[in-house]
C-alpha cells in the first residue's frame, strides 16, 4: 500500500496517527508525511512561539523514527487557506506516490488550519480508495460536534515508538509539558479498551472502498 498522512503543522500527525503509520511501515507499506506549514508561529506581540528551524528539525527527526518520507510545504501556520492552489499541490503529491490510503485532520476541529487542511485533503483525495480522518487531540479539542470513531487500529506494538516520535517535538513538549504525552497515551488506552486490546488509534471514515470480499463461489 502507498500511504500519505497530511497535516497542518509539524507534530499533528505524530500526536494523532503515528502508531498507525508505524504499523503501515512494519507491514512494508510506503508512507509519506506532509505538513502543509513549517509550523513557525509568533504571538500577537511578534514574539516567536515556535521557530521554523526548531519545527523543521523536530519534524525530520520524528519522520525518521516513523520511517516515512517527509514533505513540508510553504503555507503560513495559523493562516492556511483552502483553495485551488493547495488542493492541486496535495493532489500532485497523491498522484506522484500512487497513493491508495490517506490520513488527515478531522473536518470539524476547532483549529482553523486543521479544518481547512481537512477540507483541502478531502477534495485532493477524491479519487483515492481509502480516506480516514484521525481523532483530534489535546489540547485543542473543544468542538461544536462530536468525533464519531468508526475505524480502530491496534497500535499496542508501536506505542513506544509513537511516544518517541512525539517526544522528538521537544519545543512542543516544552510548551505543553510532558502531560500531553501522558494524555495521548491515556487516550490510546481508552480507545484500546473499546476494541479489546491495549492501545489503539481511531478514525472517522470519509471513504472506504475495495472491502475484502470472500472468494466468489462458482
Ligand atoms: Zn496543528
Amino acid at each position: 500500500m502507498n500511504v500519505i498522512a497530511i497535516c497542518a503543522h509539524p507534530d499533528d500527525i505524530e500526536f494523532n496517527c503515528a502508531g498507525t503509520l508505524l504499523k503501515h511501515v512494519a507491514h512494508g507499506d510506503n508512507v509519506v508525511m506532509v505538513s502543509v506549514s513549517d509550523g513557525a508561529t509568533t504571538n500577537h506581540n511578534g514574539e516567536v512561539i515556535r521557530s521554523k528551524v526548531n519545527a523543521v528539525s523536530e519534524a525530520e527527526r520524528a519522520a525518521s523514527i516513523v520511517g516515512a518520507k517527509l514533505y513540508i510545504l510553504d503555507y503560513k501556520a495559523l493562516d492556511i487557506p483552502c483553495n485551488h492552489k493547495i488542493i492541486s499541490e496535495l493532489e500532485s503529491l497523491i498522484n506522484r506516490y500512487d497513493i491508495d490510503t490517506v490520513y488527515t485532520h478531522w473536518h470539524s476541529h476547532t483549529n482553523q488550519d486543521h479544518r481547512r487542511v481537512s477540507r483541502s485533503v478531502l477534495a485532493a483525495a477524491r479519487c483515492v480508495k481509502r480516506v480516514f480522518m484521525w481523532e483530534e487531540g489535546i489540547p485543542h479539542s473543544l468542538c461544536l460536534s462530536g468525533f464519531n470513531p468508526q475505524m480502530y487500529v491496534d497500535i499496542t506494538e508501536y506505542l513506544d515508538k509513537k511516544t518517541d516520535a512525539i517526544r522528538a517535538h521537544e519545543s512542543q513538549i516544552e510548551k505543553y509539558t510532558g502531560d500531553i504525552v501522558d494524555a495521548i497515551i491515556a487516550r490510546g488506552r481508552y480507545r484500546g479498551y473499546q476494541m479489546r486490546t491495549k492501545y489503539a488509534e481511531c478514525f472517522e471514515i470519509s471513504k472506504f472502498t475495495e472491502v475484502g470480499f470472500p472468494e466468489k463461489r462458482e
